[in-house]
C-alpha cells in the first residue's frame, strides 16, 4: 500500500474524494469516467454511518404526498433555523436520486402494485420513508454502492489511509496529508488534487456514548477548519435517547420504533419518568426523551427501556437487531427491561457549504454529514440526513464538472509535522467524557467554559495529529455551545432554559474565533478549576 500511494501522489491530476461512505462513493459515481481517487480510513463497507442506517430515506414520492410537504415537516422540526430554500430544494430532488439509487441496485422495498413501498417515522406528516428488508437500508445502500465503484475503471480507491490535513496554497487548496490508519509513526504522504471533496461523515465518536463508528471523530470538520473554511451550527448535536447500554462502543440502537410499540421508559424503581415530563410520555419529540433519560441517570436512578408488556415473546420476531444486540450481552428483552443512555448520533452543524456543496475555501466542496447545508437547523427530521448526502453528492459532481479547475498542479511540499507521537488512550478517553459530560444532552455556562479552556489547550500542546484534530472540532461544538445563550432544538442549556428570539439565525464560525472564545475565557477566573487534559 505505501508504494501505491506514493505512486498515487504523482498521478494524482483531478479530484480527490475523501470518505467511502454515501456521500463519498456516490459523487464518485456521478464524476464517473472523470478520473477520480476515493480515500476511506477504512476499508469500503466499514467505518461508514452509512452502512448503519436502519430507517431509510425520506423522499415525498407516494401519491398524496408532495415536496411542498415534506419541506414544512422539515422546517417545523429545525426549530427556527432550516433554510426554508434548501430543504425545498432536498424534497424536490429527492425522487430522482431515490432512482439513481435504484439504477446503482439498492433494492428498495416495493408494495403489491410494484410501487416504492414508504414507511412512516416520527414528525413526518405523511408515510415517506423509502427502506430495503425492513431495517437494512444501510447495509444495502453501502453494498450496492460499493460494488459499482468497484466496478468503475475511472475510480481509484485507497483504503487504509486517514486525511490528517488539507494543503493550501493563496488560499485555494491543493492537496492532502494522509497517513496509514495502522501505523501512526509512519510519515505522512501528501497527494495533490485539483478538487476535493470532504465526505468524511459526523462527530459522534467524539462523545463517550455514541451510535457512530470510530471513524466519526470529526476529523473531515477539524482539517477544514484549520484551513481556515468557515464552519456552521457545530454546538447542534442530535442525541438519541435509547443507545443500548451493554459496554459495547459504539452502542447499539434501541430503535425508537420500540417506544412506538408501547415499550416504556422506567428507572430502577419501576418508575415511567417521562410521565412527568411530557404530555406525549415516552413519544415525545427526541430532544426532550433523551434530556429525561439523562436526568434520570444523573440522579443515579438509571433509565431502562422497558418492553415485557408491550411486546414480550413477539420481540425477537419484530425486532431482530435490538434482540440480538441484547442476547449478544446477556439480557432477555423479552422478559428484562433494557439499560440505555443517550448516544450522540448526527451532527447537525458541519463545513458551511453553498447549494452546490462549495466550502469558502477555493477547490474544497463537502458534502453529507461533515457538512452544514442549513436543511437541518436545530434538529434534523428524521431520515432526511441520508437525502442529504446524496442530493449534495450529486450536486457536488455536477458543479466540479462544470468547474473550470486549475491545470497545473504541483506536488506539495513535504508535510511540516512529517512525524507524529503515539495517541494516547487516556486522553482520548477524557476528551470522549469531557464531550458527554460538558458538552452533551444537558448544557450550562460553566461547564461549557471549563470544556472550551481543556479543549484550547490540548489542540495546542498535543504532538499526536489525530488527537489534535478530535480536540478542534471538540472545541469548534464547545465553544459555539457556551456563545449560544439559548436553548434551541438539540441544544439545551440549564442556564438559558429557553429560545431567544434574538438568536434565531444560524451560527458562521471558524477556528480562529472559537479560539478567541478560548482565550478570553482563560483570561476570567473560571468558576471550577480547569481540569488538565493529557496530550
Ligand atoms: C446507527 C445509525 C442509524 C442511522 N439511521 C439513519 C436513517 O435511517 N436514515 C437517515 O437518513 N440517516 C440515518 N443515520 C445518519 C446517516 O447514516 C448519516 O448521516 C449518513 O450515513 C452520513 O453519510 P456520509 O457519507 O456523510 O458519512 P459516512 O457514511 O459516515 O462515511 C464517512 C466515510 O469517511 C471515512 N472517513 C472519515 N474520516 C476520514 C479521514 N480523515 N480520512 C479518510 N476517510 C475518512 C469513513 O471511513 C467513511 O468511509 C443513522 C446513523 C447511525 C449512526
Amino acid at each position: 500500500m505505501p508504494n501505491q500511494i506514493h505512486d498515487l501522489a504523482r498521478k494524482t491530476d483531478d479530484v480527490v474524494i475523501v470518505g467511502g461512505g454515501l456521500a463519498g462513493l456516490f459523487c464518485a459515481l456521478k464524476l464517473a469516467p472523470r478520473p477520480v481517487t476515493v480515500i476511506s480510513a477504512a476499508p469500503l463497507g466499514q467505518g461508514a454511518s452509512t452502512a448503519w442506517a436502519q430507517g431509510g430515506i425520506a423522499a415525498a414520492v407516494a401519491d398524496g404526498d408532495s415536496a411542498e410537504a415534506h419541506a414544512a415537516d422539515t422546517v417545523a422540526v429545525g426549530a427556527g433555523l432550516v433554510d426554508e430554500n434548501i430543504a425545498l430544494g432536498l424534497a424536490r430532488e429527492a425522487g430522482s436520486r431515490i432512482h439513481d439509487l435504484l439504477h446503482y441496485g439498492v433494492p428498495f422495498d416495493r408494495d403489491l402494485e410494484g410501487k416504492l413501498a414508504v414507511g412512516r417515522e416520527a414528525a413526518h406528516s405523511a408515510r415517506r420513508i423509502v427502506h430495503v428488508r425492513g431495517d437494512m437500508a444501510g447495509q444495502a445502500i453501502i453494498a450496492a454502492l460499493t460494488e459499482a465503484v468497484r466496478n468503475t475503471p475511472s475510480i481509484r480507491v485507497i483504503e487504509g489511509f486517514s486525511a490528517e490535513a488539507l494543503l493550501t496554497e493563496d488560499g485555494a487548496v491543493t492537496g492532502l496529508q494522509l497517513r496509514n490508519v495502522s501505523d501512526a509513526t509512519a510519515r505522512p504522504v501528501t497527494i495533490a488534487a485539483r478538487a476535493i471533496v470532504l465526505a468524511t461523515g459526523g462527530i459522534g465518536h467524539l462523545y463517550a456514548v455514541t451510535t457512530n463508528p470510530h471513524e466519526a471523530s470529526g476529523t473531515g470538520l477539524a482539517i477544514a477548519a484549520r484551513a481556515g473554511a468557515a464552519i456552521a451550527d457545530p454546538e447542534f448535536v442530535q442525541f438519541h435517547p435509547t443507545a443500548i447500554m451493554v459496554g459495547r462502543d459504539p452502542a447499539p440502537l434501541a430503535t425508537e420504533a420500540l417506544r412506538g410499540e408501547g415499550a416504556t421508559l422506567i428507572n430502577d424503581r419501576g418508575e415511567r419518568f417521562m410521565l412527568a415530563r411530557h404530555a406525549l410520555a415516552e413519544l415525545a419529540p427526541r430532544d426532550v426523551v433523551a434530556r429525561g433519560v439523562f436526568a434520570e441517570i444523573a440522579a443515579g436512578r438509571g433509565a431502562f427501556l422497558d418492553a415485557r408488556d408491550a411486546l414480550g415473546a413477539r420481540f425477537a420476531e419484530k425486532f431482530p437487531t435490538v434482540h440480538a444486540s441484547c442476547l449478544a450481552a446477556g439480557i432477555d428483552p423479552a422478559s428484562e427491561p433494557i439499560p440505555v443512555a443517550p448516544a450522540a448520533h448526527y451532527h447537525m452543524g458541519g463545513v458551511a457549504v453553498d447549494a452546490h456543496g462549495r466550502t469558502s475555501l477555493r477547490g474544497l466542496w463537502a458534502g453529507g454529514e461533515v457538512s452544514s447545508t442549513g436543511a437541518h437547523g436545530a434538529n434534523r427530521l428524521a431520515s432526511n440526513s441520508l437525502l442529504e448526502a446524496v442530493v449534495y453528492a450529486a450536486r457536488i459532481a455536477e458543479d466540479i464538472a462544470g468547474t473550470t479547475l486549475p491545470s497545473l498542479i504541483r506536488l506539495p511540499a513535504e508535510p511540516p509535522t512529517p512525524r507524529n507521537c503515539a495517541i494516547s488512550a487516556l486522553s482520548e478517553k477524557n476528551l470522549r467524557a469531557m464531550m458527554s459530560s460538558h458538552v452533551g444532552v444537558i448544557r450550562d455556562g460553566d461547564r461549557l467554559a471549563e470544556a472550551v479552556r481543556a479543549f484550547a489547550s490540548l489542540e495546542r500542546v498535543t504532538c499526536n495529529v489525530a488527537l489534535r484534530n478530535m480536540a478542534t472540532t471538540a472545541l469548534l461544538v464547545a465553544a459555539s455551545a457556551w456563545t449560544r445563550r439559548e436553548s434551541r432544538g438539540a441544544h439545551y442549556r440549564t442556564d438559558y432554559r429557553s429560545e431567544n428570539v434574538a438568536l434565531a439565525h444560524r451560527t458562521m464560525t471558524t477556528l480562529a474565533a472559537a479560539r478567541e472564545v478560548a482565550n478570553e475565557l482563560s483570561t476570567r477566573a473560571p468558576a471550577r478549576a480547569a481540569q488538565p487534559m493529557n496530550a
